[in-house]
């Protein structure tokens, strides 16, 4: 888009600083604006109609063109567009008003291609799970385990869907198994947990790679969106559904995503060493009976770590003796660590998938009564673990 192209090699770190921030774009600012204008004077019809032909069809915004509306084109999303499509090392991004408006996005541009067949492996965040199998978007879901995916492919298959690691259990998938099963159907991975500092799944033949951006990459709890990073191909299909759905990007949104983004491989760094040590502490207590983290040799069975993920994540799950009671008790318990939905903030957050986030998932897809989601934060690890061991007493 509008950045110079930077040096082959940067790593995550300093791309999460730079990206889409050239100040040659900005008019010589160091921080970028946010542009809330909703509508752009047109220099004449003609220019303003090609504009808007090109942006209502899935195009970006021409040399010297005008955005013409904000629901066609927004400097400030595109900024932010630009850069996770620069951490995701795709050619393009595109923004949404949640994940959730993401994942209906990819749907559609499936459904609207005459590919309407979705195969898509369980688990997947419970609004995933729950708007696959409404067939609200006149999609038709196959669940299918990570090793069948091949024969539940048919050709109508658009989309294959998987999450990894994955909400709420922390199962990890191999992309490169999934990608040579998909045939002509298109990857989509969600990348939510790993965030781009972790995994990068185009690497891997990821077609599509969603994000609920409301979690990581915000990293505040304070701004909801979703994003895709893709080739042409694919952003042009979903700009196109964006702008004739009207899910898009608020851009005082897209500006704190973008600002979140920044500090996105730190606060992963931080976050990630204090789940290490509560992964380790849980797997040693007595009231604990299962921990999940791809971080323990046993969730990770193929060594993904290393190959796929270049980290464990800030993410886990654990089961406590005494099931649905026990696990509630927990919850309400903690103290220090809030009992909330989310995830991928600066403060640790606890919540009961079964009840809540995965509450819609069919009865016998659901979580197990006994789990707890721990989205690890900035904290103390020392004071989280207090905290915790009291509400495991
Ligand atoms: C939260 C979440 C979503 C949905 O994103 P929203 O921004 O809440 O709409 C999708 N996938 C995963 C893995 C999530 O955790």
């Amino acid at each position: 888009m509008n950045q110079r192209p930077f040096p082959a090699g940067l790593s995550p770190a300093t791309l999460a600083v730079r990206a889409g921030r050239d100040p040659e774009s900005l008019g010589g600012a160091h921080v970028p604006p946010i542009d809330l204008s909703t509508t752009y004077p047109l220099r004449d019809v003609l220019s303003g109609g090609d504009s808007y032909e090109a942006l209502a069809t899935g195009g970006v915004l021409p040399d010297d063109g005008s955005p013409v509306y904000q629901r066609l084109w927004n400097p400030t999303v595109a900024r932010f567009e630009e850069s996770l499509a620069v951490m995701e090392e795709t050619t393009e991004a595109v923004a949404f008003a949640s994940g959730m408006a993401a994942v209906t996005a990819c749907v559609l541009a499936a459904v609207a291609e005459g590919r309407p067949h979705v195969v898509a492996v369980r688990p997947l965040y419970g609004g995933t799970d729950h708007l696959l199998a409404s067939g609200l978007l006149g999609a038709e879901v196959t669940w299918a385990e990570p090793d069948a995916v091949a024969a539940a492919v048919r050709p109508d298959t658009g989309l294959v869907i998987v999450e990894t690691p994955a909400n709420p259990d922390l199962r990890l998938v191999d992309l490169a198994a999934v990608k040579a099963q998909c045939g002509a159907a298109a990857l989509l991975v969600d990348n939510t947990f790993a965030t781009p500092v972790l995994q990068r799944p185009a690497r891997f033949g990821a077609d599509l790679v969603l994000h609920s951006a409301t979690k990581f990459i915000g990293g505040h709890g304070d701004a909801m969106g979703g994003i895709v990073a893709c080739e042409p191909r694919w952003s042009s299909a979903l700009r196109r559904v964006r702008a004739v759905t009207g899910a898009l990007l608020h851009p005082w949104a897209a500006y704190l995503l973008h600002r979140g983004l920044q500090t996105l491989p730190a606060r992963m760094r931080v976050a990630q060493d204090g789940a290490m040590k509560l992964a380790g502490r849980l797997v040693e207590h007595a009231a604990v009976t299962v921990v999940r983290y791809p971080g323990l040799a046993e969730c990770d069975p193929t060594g993904l770590v290393g190959r796929q993920l270049s980290g464990p994540g800030a993410v886990l799950s654990f089961e406590v003796a005494g099931g649905h009671e026990a696990a509630a008790a927990v919850a309400q318990r903690c103290q220090l660590i809030l009992h909330a939905v989310s995830l991928g903030g600066v403060d640790t957050l606890i919540q009961h998938p079964a009840s809540l986030t995965h509450r819609p998932v069919a009865a016998d897809a659901r979580p197990d009564a006994a789990l707890l989601r721990l989205s690890i934060g900035l904290e103390d690890p020392d004071d989280l673990w207090a905290d915790l061991a009291a509400a495991l007493e």
